[in-house]
């Protein structure tokens, strides 16, 4: 069989690498000019990877399979970069926090984790693209951004603006940098949309180390979700212990995101605390929500920029004018010193408000009034796609809207190839 796969990233590992052995021909169609420059992901970024029934996508991978793709990335590793790999539980039953953290209404998330860093997955990247690149049944083709695709019989086709390639199965597998031709998919086919109605909107918190080293050093990532009094959940995320707060860039807006090496960069903590929120009809534009909210920050900081702002300051609803003793890890020319409160809607700065003190009762340090606090923070959820609606056209990885992470993803690759085989 002739598949085509679309884009090369954590989903499109998972499935090649379990097809690899077969005698299908497989042809990965990828938008960046080489493997290593293709859109900051995970698989690029920082290498936080988990085993966990709780997160990292709303559907069932089984944990053995999460398994086997963790040890998959981690045996990529050269043998002496393997020792620096952090790893631990988070939360397991015998965790201190567990009961500190229970007793405050929090749910600690527990998970198995991995932290590769970012300076190390190059060469993982080089190792994988290596096996596949080197059989004589995977093909890879860069510089093809797929801009269309079309179901014309039991073919599919798949269009850029110099090529067309017809295939008897396609797998599309774009993250999330690819909505755009998963939004031109689905308005052709909205048969294809099983739901969306979420977006997890908030800030990126930045603390010094210190305030932060006893629960850094037991788990490194810390996840907990506390249900506010809003009604709204939130939860902390993507915890970089002396790690670095960066720009996400979007075509027409930025955001914040953070990560950290494996030997850390810097002198401070950062995580990211997110405020689930749920539309009901007749509202159907999550991502145009957070997109907007995403303007706004940009707007208020006069360009691509974000907003950044004291914790004292976001309390009391002043304009930061002067930083503490805590010193940014982004670049001065990537913030404006402002007033979150403009940006957020009142129903998400109070769920956040409520998090961060009773998150102080646990971790007395989190509430320091000269913490950081950058805006914004946005996870898009992609439309839910229904994959049993076509026998030749499947949706993996985050553009599917079942994934959020790198496990999940190559996961949701490999269990599909294993359905392939069978
Ligand atoms: C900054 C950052 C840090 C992250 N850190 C972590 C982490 O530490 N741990 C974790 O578990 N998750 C992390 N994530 C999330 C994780 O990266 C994703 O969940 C995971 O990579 C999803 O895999 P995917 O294959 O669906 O998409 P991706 O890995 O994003 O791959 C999609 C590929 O498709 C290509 N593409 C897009 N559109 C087209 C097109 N039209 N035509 C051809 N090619 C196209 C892209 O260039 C890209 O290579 C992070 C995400 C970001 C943005």
């Amino acid at each position: 069989m002739k598949i085509g796969v679309i884009g090369f990233g954590a989903a499109a590992i998972g499935f090649i690498e379990e097809l690899k052995d077969q005698e299908h021909e497989i042809h990965i169609l990828e938008r960046s000019k080489d493997v290593y420059s293709s859109s900051i992901s995970g698989i690029r970024s920082d290498g936080k990877i988990f085993v966990s029934s709780t997160m990292g996508g709303d559907m069932n991978i089984p944990l053995h399979i999460q398994q086997e793709v963790v040890n998959f990335y981690i045996s990529k590793l050269d043998p002496e970069d393997r020792k620096s790999v952090k790893t631990g539980i988070s939360f397991d039953s015998k965790s201190i926090y567990f009961e500190d953290f229970y007793s405050e209404g929090f749910e600690p998330v527990n998970s198995k984790f991995w932290h590769i860093g970012t300076d190390k997955l190059g060469s993982i990247l080089r190792k994988v693209y290596e096996d596949f690149s080197t059989r004589p049944n995977i093909h890879f083709h860069f510089n093809k951004k797929v801009e269309d695709i079309e179901l014309i019989g039991d073919k599919v086709i798949a269009r850029g603006n110099d090529f067309e390639e017809e295939y008897d199965y396609l797998v599309v597998a774009v993250g999330r940098s690819g909505h755009t031709l998963v939004k031109k998919i689905t308005e052709r086919h909205p048969e294809l949309i099983a739901a969306n109605n979420t977006v997890d909107i908030g800030v990126r918190y930045e603390l010094p180390d210190h305030a932060v080293e006893a629960i850094n050093n037991e788990m490194y990532e810390f996840k907990v979700r506390l249900i506010t009094k809003t009604g709204y959940t939130v939860r902390t995320f993507c915890n970089n212990p002396s790690g670095k707060v960066v720009l996400e860039n979007y075509d027409d807006f930025v955001t914040v995101n953070g990560h950290s090496n494996s030997a850390g960069s810097s002198e401070n903590t950062n995580f990211a605390i997110l405020c689930t929120t749920r539309f009901t009809e007749p509202f159907n534009d999550p991502f145009g929500y957070g997109a907007y909210i995403s303007r706004l920050s940009n707007i208020l900081a006069g360009g691509r920029k974000v907003i950044l702002q004291t914790y004292d300051d976001f309390l009391n609803t002043k304009r930061t004018k002067r930083l503490g003793r805590v010193k940014p890890t982004l670049p001065e020319d990537g913030y404006i010193l402002g007033d979150i409160n403009l940006v957020l809607p009142r129903r998400i700065t109070v769920s956040i408000t409520e998090f961060i003190e009773k998150l102080s009762r646990v971790i007395p340090g989190v509430a320091y009034p000269d913490n950081l606090m950058y805006a914004i923070e946005v996870k898009f959820y992609s439309n839910k796609i229904n994959n049993n609606r076509y026998s030749n056209l499947k949706f993996i990885g985050d553009c599917s809207g079942h994934t959020r992470s790198i496990t999940y993803a190559s996961g949701h690759g490999k269990l599909l190839a294993m359905s392939l085989k069978k």
